[in-house]
């Protein structure tokens, strides 16, 4: 079958390719397989060594890179030269930690010698976002090669180049044959891949309907997964925000990536003695946003991804009007091909897709609140469970409300953002399951005890 990918704001075909048939799949799977016993040989200094030369071949590559990001999906050019960084960043990261997160654990017993040791589990299948297409793929990889697995990756259907670009930068490095493979398949194919017995678990990123089709395929043949899920995180703003902070780290944390992030702010959950001042001047900021092409300087809000995914975006934006949300901003698709401007929503309330749903796009949801127990209330009314931030001037009160936030990632006068340094994930139907720090690593490890009486 053939899959074309379509550039978001020409609208012009950007590429396309042939999914794979069964022969092209084994080969990808029986590399894999021929490779993971070697690779979990190798030194953990080798393993490094190579680690931080992919850094450097994202480094020197990051113009190609750009490029097609941005041609396939739609990103602007400085956002996307940020995110291949972040990548390179996580390499050198995870070479310079590994050996301290899979250290040998020493445990008192009554053997004469009793320890803890993380293994690799083998080859992990990852299926990936278009969201973060480079580095959706590293924050998985870098850990998981580190830790001495193989991978093959399933990249979503609309950035096959990126993928091949990440498989290029890794062979430019000199990553072993078979250590990372790329699948190009469509969905019923990776069920089949997930039954295969090369395969060890699976790690997915993506929607909450992609989650539970891997999620029970995975379960069915009882391998380890993760689920990295969606999210509709809740930007709480108490009547103490510093007003001029609050406002433009609420436009970054709602409108970067058009909105398509996960730990996007999705929610503004304010309280009513600053909801006015707030709500005025997040729009007077949000408006000045410029939405164009993404590879012009002068572009501050990238187009969506896909023209269907904008669509499904005004189509959740029009049930939320006719159910009583005020369009404050935007909320009319662009002429342009995949272009959804700048958008605010008040008088968001329950029942209406922007409270119930997540939105995937550059629309902020208001929500009025009395005070700090309602927001808080209001802030855990989802079936989501991934991030959340608390805005306000006294730190101390921040800190208290964000512990009582049901979500994986709080941050106080911050936005949600993932930092290889901190575990990253969600609970609810944000998923399950760490990425980053030293709980990413061990997620694909066999946590193996050694008793010796
Ligand atoms: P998606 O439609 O679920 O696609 C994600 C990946 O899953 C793609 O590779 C897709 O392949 C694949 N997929 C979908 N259904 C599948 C199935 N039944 N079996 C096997 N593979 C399947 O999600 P998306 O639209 O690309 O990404 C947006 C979603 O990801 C949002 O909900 C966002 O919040 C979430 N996300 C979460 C995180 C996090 O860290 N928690 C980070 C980024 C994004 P095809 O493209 O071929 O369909």
């Amino acid at each position: 079958m053939t899959v074309e990918t379509i550039n978001p704001h020409t609208g012009q075909s950007e590429y396309r390719h042939e999914l794979m048939d069964a022969a092209a799949i084994e080969a990808v799977l029986a590399a894999a397989g021929d490779a993971a016993e070697r690779w979990a040989a190798t030194p953990l200094e080798e393993r490094g060594a190579l680690l931080r030369a992919i850094g450097h071949q994202l480094r020197a590559r990051r113009g190609d890179l750009q490029r097609i990001m941005t041609a396939e999906m739609g990103k602007l050019g400085k956002e996307a030269l940020a995110e291949i960084e972040k990548c390179a960043g996580a390499c050198d990261y995870y070479a310079d930690h590994a050996a301290g997160y899979l250290r040998e654990e020493i445990v008192e017993t009554d053997a004469s010698r009793s320890y803890v040791r993380y293994e690799p589990l083998g080859c992990v299948l990852a299926v990936m976002p278009w969201n973060f297409p480079i580095w959706q793929v590293f924050r998985f990889l870098a850990p998981a090669l580190m830790a001495g697995n193989v991978a093959v990756l399933k990249h979503a259907s609309n950035v096959p180049r990126c993928a091949d670009a990440i498989a290029l930068v890794l062979r430019a490095a000199g990553l072993p044959e078979g250590v990372f493979g790329v699948l190009h398949i469509d969905n019923e194919q990776a069920a089949d891949v997930i039954r295969d017995a090369r395969i060890a678990a699976v790690t997915l990123t993506g929607s909450e309907r992609a989650g539970r089709s891997i999620a029970a395929n995975a379960g069915d043949q009882l391998k380890k997964c993760v689920m990295e899920l969606g999210g509709s995180d809740a930007f709480v703003v108490l009547e103490d925000a510093d007003l001029d902070l609050t406002v433009r780290q609420a436009v970054a944390a709602r409108f970067a990536n058009a909105g398509q992030t996960c730990i996007a702010a999705k929610r503004f959950v304010v309280v009513e003695a600053i909801a006015d001042a707030f709500v005025e001047r997040f729009v007077e900021a949000a408006a000045k946003l410029r939405l164009g092409d993404p590879q012009h300087e002068a572009t501050t809000l990238a187009p969506m991804a896909r023209q269907d995914l904008r669509d499904e975006l005004h189509r959740q934006v029009r049930a939320s009007i006719d159910q009583g949300a005020r369009a404050l901003l935007g909320c009319e698709p662009d002429a342009s091909h995949a272009g959804y401007p700048a958008s605010i929503l008040d008088g968001v309330a329950p029942g209406m897709p922007a409270y119930e749903e997540e939105l995937f796009g550059p629309v902020a949801a208001i929500l009025r609140v009395r005070d700090e127990d309602e927001a808080v209330r209001v802030a855990n009314d989802t079936t989501f469970g991934l991030g959340g931030s608390v805005w306000t001037r006294d730190a101390a009160r921040g800190e208290r409300v964000a512990r009582r936030l049901r979500c994986g990632v709080a941050f106080v006068n911050a936005i949600v953002r993932s930092d290889v340094r901190l575990p990253f994930g969600g609970i609810k139907r944000s998923g399950y399951g760490r990425e980053l720090a030293g709980h990413g690593i061990h997620e694909f490890t066999n946590i193996k005890s050694v008793y010796v009486a």
